[in-house]
C-alpha cells in the first residue's frame, strides 16, 4: 500500500512543477531585466526568500577626512531594486560638491545636526533652503544641488534615492565635468580667459571643504528667484499623522509636499513591545532605516516562503512591493524607524482590515473555523497596537 501512495506522490508534484506560476525563475526567458510587475524577479523568485537586510551604518563607504558617505544600493542588498539609500555625515565646513542624478530623485531626513541645500531647476529657478533634525527635502530627478554642513556641528542625514540601481558615487559632479572639460571649450562657454580655469579641480572633488557658511545665505548670483514649489518639508516639526496606543506615525507624500512625486515618507515611533501589523502596499517598495532601538522584520513572499531579519540602529531593511511584512520593537526602549517607499501617493492594505472587511461566513469557510470567533476579531483597522495587541 505505501507504493503507489509514493508513486501518485511523486506524479503530483512533477505535475504541479510543470505549470508555470509567479515567482517560478523558469518563465524568465532571454535574460529579461526589465522587471515588469507582471514579470517574475530573479532576486525574489528562489525557493527561499533572499536576506533583505542591510548593516549600512557598520560598512565604510567614502571617507574623507571625518565626512563619509555609506551607500546601500542592489550591489550592497540585491533584493533592493526599487530604493537605494545612503547614510551621510559632513563636517562643519564641508560640503557635498555641486552634482545632480542622472537616473533618481533625491529625498532625505536630517538626524542631527544643520544642512544647508541649494537646488535649480530647468526654468531657472534656484533654492536655498537650511535644514534642522526632523526634516526633510526632495530634489527630482536630474535637478542639480549641493549639500553644506551649517554652523560647528557636523551634520548626519539619510538620502533615498527612487532607483535601486543608482550609486551615490556614480554621480554627475561639476568638477569632474569641468575638470575634463578642455580650457577653450570653457573659456567660450563662460566668456573668460583660459587661464580663470588654470587651478580649477583636475578631477571629481566629492566633498569640498571651506569656512563655515555664512547665515543667513547669501543670494545667487542672478539674484533671488524661486522656484514655485518648495524642497523642504519638516516632517517632525508636524504633529504625527497617526497616534496609536503604542507609538506613532508621521507621513508625508505629494498630497502634502507636492514636489515630492516619486517618494513617500515615513517616521514610525514604536515602543517596546509595540507592533505594526501584518500588512503590504500594492504599489510600492519599502525601505527601512532603524533610527534608533531594535526591531523584528517579517516577510511573506508567497508561496511558503517566509523570513525573519532582526534589525538595529543603522541597519537597513526592505520590502518589495506587495509582499507582506511587519514591524515589531523587540528591544527594551522605544524604537524609531524611517521608511521610504518609492511612490508619491501611500497605499497600504493591513490584514486587520482586510479580515474586518469580510463576513464571518467566509471567514469561516476559508479558515474551517465556528463564525463566531470571528466576532472577536478588530472590526476596524489596527495598524498599530502595543504590546497588549488590540483587545489588550
Ligand atoms: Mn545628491
Ligand atoms: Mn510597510
Amino acid at each position: 500500500m505505501p507504493k503507489p501512495q509514493r508513486r501518485e506522490f511523486l506524479l503530483g508534484a512533477a505535475g504541479l512543477s510543470a505549470v508555470p506560476f509567479l515567482g517560478d525563475t523558469a518563465t524568465v526567458q532571454g535574460g529579461d531585466v526589465s522587471f515588469q510587475n507582471n514579470v517574475p524577479d530573479p532576486a525574489v523568485s528562489g525557493k527561499e526568500l533572499p536576506t533583505f537586510k542591510y548593516a549600512l551604518e557598520k560598512s565604510t563607504g567614502k571617507v574623507m577626512r571625518s565626512s563619509y558617505g555609506k551607500e546601500a544600493t542592489v550591489t550592497q542588498l540585491p533584493i533592493s531594486k526599487g530604493i537605494a539609500g545612503v547614510s551621510m555625515k559632513i563636517e562643519p565646513g564641508g560640503m557635498r560638491e555641486m552634482h545632480w542624478h542622472a537616473t533618481a530623485a533625491e529625498w532625505a531626513f536630517v538626524i542631527s545636526g544643520r544642512v544647508r541645500t541649494t537646488v535649480i531647476d530647468p526654468e531657472g529657478s534656484a533654492e536655498t533652503n537650511d535644514f534642522e533634525p526632523g526634516d526633510i527635502w526632495y530634489f527630482p530627478r536630474g535637478h542639480g544641488h549641493m549639500l553644506q554642513c551649517l554652523g560647528n556641528e557636523p551634520c548626519h542625514f539619510i538620502l533615498i534615492f527612487d532607483n535601486g540601481y543608482f550609486s551615490e558615487f556614480g554621480t554627475f559632479s561639476v568638477t569632474d565635468w569641468i575638470g575634463h572639460a578642455p580650457k577653450e571649450l570653457l573659456a567660450k562657454n563662460f566668456g573668460l580667459p583660459e587661464a580663470a580655469f588654470e587651478s580649477f579641480p583636475k578631477d571629481e572633488v566629492y566633498f569640498a571643504f571651506g569656512p563655515v557658511p555664512p547665515e543667513p545665505a547669501k543670494p545667487p548670483l542672478q539674484g533671488l528667484k524661486p522656484p514655485p514649489l518648495t524642497h523642504k518639508y519638516r516632517l517632525l516639526a508636524q504633529p504625527p499623522h497617526r497616534t496609536f496606543e503604542g507609538g506613532r506615525e508621521w507621513r508625508v507624500d505629494s498630497s502634502s509636499f507636492p514636489i515630492s512625486k516619486t517618494i513617500t515618507g515615513v517616521v514610525l515611533d514604536l515602543d517596546a513591545g509595540a507592533l505594526r501589523e501584518l500588512h503590504w502596499h500594492p504599489t510600492a517598495d519599502e525601505w527601512q532605516y532603524v533610527i534608533s532601538g531594535s526591531v523584528s522584520v517579517t516577510m511573506f513572499g508567497s508561496h511558503g516562503r517566509y523570513r525573519v531579519e532582526s534589525l538595529e540602529a543603522g541597519d537597513v531593511g526592505y520590502v518589495p512591493q506587495g509582499y507582506g511584512h511587519s514591524i515589531e520593537n523587540t528591544g527594551p526602549g522605544p524604537a524609531r524607524i524611517l521608511i521610504g517607499f518609492n511612490t508619491g501617493i501611500y497605499q497600504n492594505i493591513d490584514l486587520s482590515q482586510w479580515i474586518a472587511g469580510n463576513p464571518a461566513d467566509v471567514l469561516a469557510t476559508n479558515f474551517s473555523q465556528p463564525a463566531a470567533l470571528f466576532e472577536k476579531f478588530p472590526k476596524k483597522d489596527v495598524f498599530l497596537t502595543d504590546r497588549d495587541g488590540p483587545n489588550g
